[in-house]
């Protein structure tokens, strides 16, 4: 039995499955396997793709895309009518998950027979699966177009195609077998492709082989507000503490210092008010009246620095806010959007610093890639900046040959 993971409430919409339009004895299997209501892209993709329109859903791993593309095959599909859906995934896991699911319909009018055609696994259990005449495939590109060029397999009665984690198989370097087959399907059939990202490979595989698809955009937001100002400060390790107290120095107004841990949070607190500035903090192990406290204190010009950890700082909304300064680098591009959306509330613009040390490179280049943009290199007096050094493509090679 395929059972649900799904327990935070707010993964789901208020939707129910049955108002996508789903019949009753699809309606009878997701009560069975504990599904009480759709997540948002299934509430997106699929009153679209019942109404048999082509369909691009921007989702991560564990929203639920699974269920978005499989209920709509149910659907449509019935047993016995021949090969007409082939699901395309990037790996044996996704290709397995995709089955398990579709096999939750193995009862009553609904049953559907798949074939796995994966690598790595051996080929008679797959040849016996075609012979007994499967309504879906379930494949990675590379199975699917041996057995495709071996004639085990033949592709002309496809009505539904799928293609799952798009980017993640462009990655893999699937796209000359990926083409490959989309070449042999019949153009007139309905085509659901599901990817993370949104890359320009994405979008022209979309324009090549779709038509006129409507797209579902579940990507988390990753915007920062145009009247923020971002930079970065990078330091050495050992400066940082320097800088933080050249920041708060160099501008005036209320600002927003952003650590780690509760224990970096006391740290910086206790360091600022060494340096005599008025300062509180908030984090996990805070009262809830120690932090309204902070928090209205902060408003009121109390105190002129707030620290906080993340989940502290949670949907503060305090339009003093000027400046954001995280002291240790946000572990997620999501991270670093919410802190930065912490100033510039209402009209008012605000700041972003962000004191990194090269042991932060590499979430450094994550957020740039996350925000589409680089951050401006800013320097603050009387600390040294860290030269970032540049990879030549002779130190690549020695880096190549190192590894030979
Ligand atoms: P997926 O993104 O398709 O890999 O799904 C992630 C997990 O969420 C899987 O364990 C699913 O069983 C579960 N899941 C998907 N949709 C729902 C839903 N509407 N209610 C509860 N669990 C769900």
């Amino acid at each position: 039995m395929f059972t649900g993971g799904i327990q935070q409430n707010d993964l789901v919409t208020d939707a129910t499955f049955a108002s996508l339009g789903l019949s009753a004895p699809v309606l009878a299997v997701l009560s069975e396997i504990g599904f009480e209501r759709p997540t948002p892209i299934q509430a997106g993709v699929v009153p679209i793709a019942l109404a048999g329109r082509d369909v691009v859903g921007l989702a991560q791993t564990g929203s639920g895309k699974t269920a978005a593309f499989v209920l709509p095959m149910a659907e449509r599909l019935y047993e016995g009518e021949g090969l007409r859906g082939l699901i395309l995934c990037p790996t044996r896991e996704l290709a397995l998950q995709a089955e398990a699911f579709l096999q939750s319909f193995g009862t009553g009018d609904r049953k559907l027979r798949t074939a796995c055609l994966i690598g790595g696994v051996k080929y008679p259990p797959q040849l016996e699966a075609l012979r007994r005449g499967p309504d879906i495939i379930v494949a990675t590109p590379g199975r699917l177009l041996d057995h495709v060029e071996r004639r085990t397999a033949r592709l002309d009665g496809i009505e539904m195609l799928v293609l799952d984690e798009a980017d993640h198989m462009l990655d893999l370097g699937f796209l000359p077998q990926i083409n490959r087959i989309l070449d042999r399907l019949p153009q007139e059939r309905q085509t659901m492709m599901f990817s993370a990202t949104m890359p320009l490979s994405i979008s022209r595989l979309a324009q090549l082989y779709m038509q006129d698809p409507e797209t579902v955009d579940l990507r988390p937001d990753t915007r920062v507000a145009d009247g923020i100002e971002q930079r970065l400060y990078l330091v050495e390790p050992d400066d940082k503490k320097k800088c933080l107290l050249a920041l708060i120095d160099e501008e005036p107004g209320a600002v927003l210092v952003f650590v780690r841990r509760k224990l970096d949070a006391d740290w910086a607190c206790r360091q600022l008010e060494l340096q005599g500035h008025p300062v509180e903090k908030i984090h996990g192990d805070r009262s809830q009246r120690e932090r309204v406290q902070a928090l209205s204190g902060l408003r009121q010009g109390e105190h002129r620095i707030l620290v906080a950890t993340d989940i502290a700082a949670r949907g503060i909304d305090i339009p003093v806010i000027e400046h954001i300064i995280n002291y240790d680098v946000p572990q997620t591009v999501e991270d670093y959007v919410h802190r930065a959306g912490r100033t510039a509330r209402g009209a008012a613009g605000g700041t972003v610093s962000c004191i990194a040390s090269w042991t932060d490179t590499e979430m450094i280049k994550q957020i740039e890639q996350g925000i589409g943009r680089r951050l401006p290199r800013c320097e603050v007096d009387g600390v040294p900046a860290y030269r970032e050094r540049k990879k030549t493509i002779r130190g690549r090679e020695r880096v190549r040959r190192r590894l030979r």
